[in-house]
C-alpha cells in the first residue's frame, strides 16, 4: 500500500503540451483518520475552466483539495486537458492520461471528478471507455447547458457578440467566458459557447446519456455499463465579502431563471446519484477558490471533497 503512494511520489507524469497527468505528492505522515479517504481506486480530478490554471497552475486549481484527498490515504492524480475545446477533445486527452494512471499504479480503473466543464469530460471518458472507471462525480457542471451561454449563443452577430452585450459586460466578459468556457479568447469563447448551451448539451446527451436525468430535476441512473454517477452543486452566488471573483458570478446569476452558483443552474447540475444541489457555495467555492476563500457558514469545500471520497471508498470504488 505504502509502496502505491510511493510510486504517485515519484512518478509525476508529464506527457506533452496540453497533456499532463500530475501525481499528488503523499504526505509524509498522519495524525488522525489516515484511511478516511483511502479509496480502492485513484481519484482524479478533472478540471473546468483552464483559464484559471493560468493563474494559478493546475494544481492549486483543486484549491487545498488534492492534499485534504491525499492525507486520509487516497491516492490522487490531477489533470490537465486543452484550455479550450469541445468536450470529446477534451475528453480524449483525459482517456489519454486516465490510460497512463492506470499503467503506473497497477488499479484498473479509477474514480474521475470533474469541476464544470470537467464534468462533461468525464462523462465522455466514462461513455467510450467504462472498462477504465469506477465512477464519475460532477461538481458544478452543465449537464443541461447554462442560460449565460444561451442568452450569450442569441446575442452572436456575425462570429461577435452584439454591441450590447459587450457594453453590458464590459470588461468582465472575458472573465465571464473564461470562466464558463475557459477560454479568454473571446474567438475561441464563441466557437466553444454552443457546446456549452441547452441544445449543444441536449445532443451531446444523445451521444452520451449515461447518468443524465430524463427528467427536467429528476436524479440520473446511479449505476451505468459498471460506472456508478454522482453529481453535486451549489446555489450561493455571494458567499465571501473579500472574495474578489463575487460581483462577477452575482452578474452572472441574473441570467438563470432558477437557483444557480452563478453560472450553472441547480437542476442543470443534477447527474445520477444527487448528493447535494444546494450547498451554499458559488462556482468557484466549489474547488475551494479563490484561495479558500468560501462561505464560513457552509460546509468546508475540502471537506465536502473528503466526504464524497469517502462515500466512494465505502462503496468499493
Ligand atoms: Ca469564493
Amino acid at each position: 500500500m505504502m509502496g502505491d503512494r510511493l510510486r504517485a511520489v515519484v512518478v509525476g507524469l508529464v506527457v506533452s503540451g496540453w497533456l499532463t497527468a500530475t501525481a499528488v505528492p503523499a504526505q509524509a505522515w498522519c495524525w488522525w483518520n489516515c484511511n478516511y479517504t483511502k479509496t480502492k481506486y485513484p481519484i482524479v480530478l478533472a478540471h473546468g475552466m483552464a483559464g484559471f490554471d493560468e493563474l494559478f497552475g493546475v494544481f492549486e486549481y483543486w484549491f487545498g483539495i488534492p492534499g485534504a484527498l491525499d492525507d486520509g490515504g487516497a491516492t490522487v492524480f490531477v489533470t490537465s486537458v486543452s484550455q479550450f475545446n469541445s468536450t470529446e477533445a477534451r475528453g480524449e486527452q483525459l482517456i489519454d492520461q486516465v490510460e497512463q494512471i492506470v499503467a503506473i499504479t497497477g488499479k484498473p480503473k479509477v474514480n474521475l471528478i470533474g469541476h464544470s466543464h470537467g464534468g462533461l469530460d468525464v462523462r465522455y471518458v466514462a461513455a467510450v471507455r467504462p472498462d477504465l472507471v469506477a465512477s464519475v462525480t460532477s461538481v458544478g457542471s452543465p449537464h443541461k447547458g447554462a442560460d449565460l451561454a444561451d442568452y450569450l449563443s442569441d446575442n452572436i452577430e456575425g462570429g461577435s457578440f452584439a454591441q450590447g452585450v459587450l457594453a453590458f459586460f464590459a470588461e468582465s466578459l472575458g472573465t465571464v467566458l473564461g470562466l464558463l468556457s475557459g477560454s479568454t479568447d473571446p474567438q475561441d469563447a464563441i466557437a466553444g459557447l454552443d457546446s456549452l448551451s441547452s441544445s449543444g448539451m441536449a445532443t451531446f446527451n444523445a451521444q452520451y446519456p449515461q447518468g443524465v436525468p430524463t427528467s427536467s430535476c429528476g436524479s440520473g441512473a446511479s449505476s451505468v455499463n459498471g460506472v456508478r454517477y454522482y453529481s453535486w452543486s451549489g446555489t450561493g452566488v455571494l458567499t465571501n465579502a473579500f472574495d474578489i471573483s463575487d460581483p462577477a458570478l452575482g452578474l452572472t446569476s441574473l441570467f438563470y431563471s432558477e437557483s444557480n452558483d452563478g453560472l450553472v443552474g441547480r437542476c442543470s447540475s443534477h447527474l445520477g446519484t444527487v448528493i447535494r444541489d444546494n450547498y451554499f457555495h458559488n462556482h468557484l467555492d466549489e474547488v475551494n477558490q479563490i484561495l479558500g476563500l468560501v462561505s464560513i457558514f457552509e460546509s468546508n469545500p475540502k471537506s465536502v471533497f473528503r466526504a464524497h471520497a469517502n462515500r466512494l471508498k465505502k462503496a468499493g470504488l
